[in-house]
């Protein structure tokens, strides 16, 4: 029986479970339903209160977690032990983030650098799931206070360039946080889905979303054919956003007024005021044509003409990883039918008008663009509830996926840009007699040699019964599912011996890590083949060797004098040749292995079947 509860607010009988959308950002998170008398989507607020929670975390000397606003206003007070920006850390080893090291103003643990990062507040280690599934806590308790019945199901959203770690640790976090997460989608697909594209399943459209926050840019371009969502690139930066803007008057105002910058570190009350004074500037800027102010004895005042004159220069970067954008997608600014606006810097009209200009179309912009995304993950929990069938969604791998094989080389099970959920699998042989074990080491990237590549997850297939060389058939399968989440098993199909694991990658990587990943690629793209070519040909030769000498060993008595020794001669050339890795001379000398080995193993064969004829009786 279905459990049915009474919402006090409003009286009405509604279902136990709901499943809301959460928008976990970067600056804000939120949560919004589906409006169970309207169905119209709706972001939950306290009275008089925004929907917005800063996603900032405080510990206290005892550990006690508050979360949101009241955390902020330790952030100048009590930096060591107010997270801010956590979601820039989710699936990142400390490698990853250490050119930007000194944008977290808390700790972040440094002396394993290779291994996911943790933060450190007083004695205590937390993960970026940790936080994240504090915010989430605290987003799940103010839903049920509001909704007055318990919330245990979500849909959360996450930026499209999140790999499969990503999108794991999030799944994580609100598992930590007691939610059944049903679904991860992605932040451009929801914020279409609020604006309700996609909706009459014979519209086929093209849609460009651009998400300009606090901190981060991206831009997404998705297609969308029968109800289907599938996102054809994206690109960004994960450092530029309306904090940028704010830093902008703020240096403006330091020019005009003569404050230096040793002043500043030396005045945190003068830069704060500044930097606060400069956001509010901002935001008068985007209504009003001019601000003004006074702070402690300064006469602070811009114009929105100075303004934009003195974002231009971040705006014109934004276009730039739109262009990006476009050409990885493969369409042309005029095959974009719909812009959507995300994010709340594309309240500055400049931006509007840049984009909208680049576009050389109008930009969607009715739905609030910081609610825009948790208003589509609720409409997305909604179809998962059953109650809109609509819609399918579907998303792209941002890079290949696959296992590393002999001499280092990349073996693709799941090219990029490939639509999930989807599946691949491949067979594979050992290469030594009695092999018991194989290892799987699956990688993500581009580049034909592994160590180019970003290495996922590793695995040892054991108790391979002994069998010779090439003789077990080893399956390993690559399944994405729809949060794309990559599961990895391998199976000896002669024993059945099976091992599967989920990848909890050890390395993050941001959209800015995707695009030079893709740009390694075409800019190696002609030394990658000529080293795939070398490396095909030494571990033929070495192969070949291999086997020779294995053939020698069982029937030398059977091979004449002269042969033995062309054989060895053509074996040490080939060995030389392997030394010099000379892919030409190492293809020759095989060839010349084979063609002196060739007429004895030729013999030896016939002599082998004569044999096994001779014992063979008909009836
Ligand atoms: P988000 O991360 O999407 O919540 O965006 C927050 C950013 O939007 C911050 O940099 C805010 O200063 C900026 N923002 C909010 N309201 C406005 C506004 N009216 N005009 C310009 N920027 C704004």
């Amino acid at each position: 029986m279905a459990k049915i509860a009474i919402n006090i607010a409003t009286g009405s009988l509604q279902q136990a479970e709901m499943i809301v959308g959460i928008d976990l950002g970067t600056t804000n998170s939120l949560v919004a339903i589906i409006h169970p008398e309207t169905k119209q989507p709706i972001v939950l607020k306290e009275h008089n209160s925004s929907s917005l929670v800063p996603s900032v975390i405080h510990f206290d000397e005892s550990g006690n977690v508050t979360v949101g606003d009241e955390a902020k206003a330790y952030l100048e007070t009590e930096p060591q032990q107010t997270i801010f920006s956590s979601k820039r850390l989710m699936g990142k080893s400390y490698n990853d983030i250490k050119n930007n090291a000194d944008f977290f103003t808390y700790k972040v643990i440094d002396d394993d650098t290779e291994s996911l990062v943790k933060v450190q507040v007083g004695q205590q280690f937390y993960s970026p799931i940790d936080l994240s599934s504090h915010i989430l806590t605290e987003l799940k308790n103010r839903a049920e206070h509001i909704l007055k019945t318990p919330v245990t199901k979500a849909v959360i959203t996450v930026p499209a360039y999140f790999n499969d770690a990503q999108r794991q640790a999030t799944r994580d976090a609100g598992k930590l946080a007691g939610l059944d997460v049903l679904r991860i989608i992605n932040e451009p697909t929801a914020a279409s889905l609020a604006y309700g594209f996609g909706v009459d399943t014979n519209d086929e459209k093209t849609i460009a979303v651009y998400d300009l926050g606090g901190g981060t840019f991206d831009v997404s371009i998705l297609k969308i054919v029968n109800g289907i969502f599938e996102v054809l690139s994206t690109n960004g930066n994960t450092y530029l956003g309306g904090d940028d803007f704010d830093k902008a008057i703020m240096q403006f105002w330091m020019d005009e007024l003569n404050i230096t910058n040793e002043q500043l570190r030396n005045d945190k009350s003068l830069s704060q005021g500044l930097r606060l004074r400069a956001e509010d500037a901002k935001k008068y800027l985007s209504n009003h044509e001019s601000f003004e102010t006074t702070f402690l004895h300064y006469n602070l005042s811009v114009s929105r003409t100075q303004f934009e004159t003195l974002i231009q220069p971040l705006i014109d970067a934004t276009l730039h990883n739109c262009n990006n954008a476009l050409n990885d997608a493969g369409v042309t600014k005029n095959e974009i039918d719909v812009i959507v606006m995300v994010g709340g810097s594309t309240r500055v009209p400049a931006v509007k008008n840049a984009v909208s200009n680049f576009f050389e179309k109008p930009v969607n912009d009715t739905v609030n663009p910081d609610e825009v995304v948790a208003l589509g993950a609720a409409i997305q929990a909604d179809i998962l509830a059953g109650n809109n069938k609509d819609f399918l969604l579907l998303d792209i791998t941002p890079l290949s996926l696959g296992l590393e094989t002999m001499g280092g080389l990349m073996d693709v099970l799941i090219p990029r840009n490939s639509k999930i959920p989807t599946k691949a699998g491949r067979q594979y042989t050992t290469q030594k007699d009695g092999q018991g074990s194989m290892r799987i080491s699956v990688f993500q990237g581009e580049r034909d040699l592994v160590k180019d590549n970003r290495k996922l997850a590793e695995f040892n297939l054991t108790n391979i019964p002994g069998m010779p060389a090439g003789l077990p058939k080893v399956e390993v399968n690559f399944l994405i599912n729809a949060d794309g989440i990559l599961m990895v098993t391998a199976k000896e199909l002669r024993s059945g011996v099976q091992q599967t694991i989920e990848v909890k990658p050890q390395y993050g990587l941001s959209d800015s890590d995707v695009e030079k990943m893709l740009m390694d690629s075409i800019t190696h793209a002609k030394e990658d083949i000529a080293v795939r070519a070398l490396v095909e040909a030494s571990t033929e030769g070495e192969q070949l060797l291999a086997a020779t000498e294995n053939f020698l060993s069982k029937h030398a008595s059977s091979i004449q004098q002269d042969e033995l020794m062309d054989t060895a001669q053509a074996m040490q050339a080939l060995q030389l040749a392997l030394t010099m890795a000379d892919k030409n001379l190492i293809q020759s000398k095989i060839e010349a292995l084979n063609e002196i080995s060739r007429p004895y193993a030729e013999r030896l064969m016939d002599e082998a079947v004569g044999a096994a004829m001779k014992g063979k009786t008909i009836e």
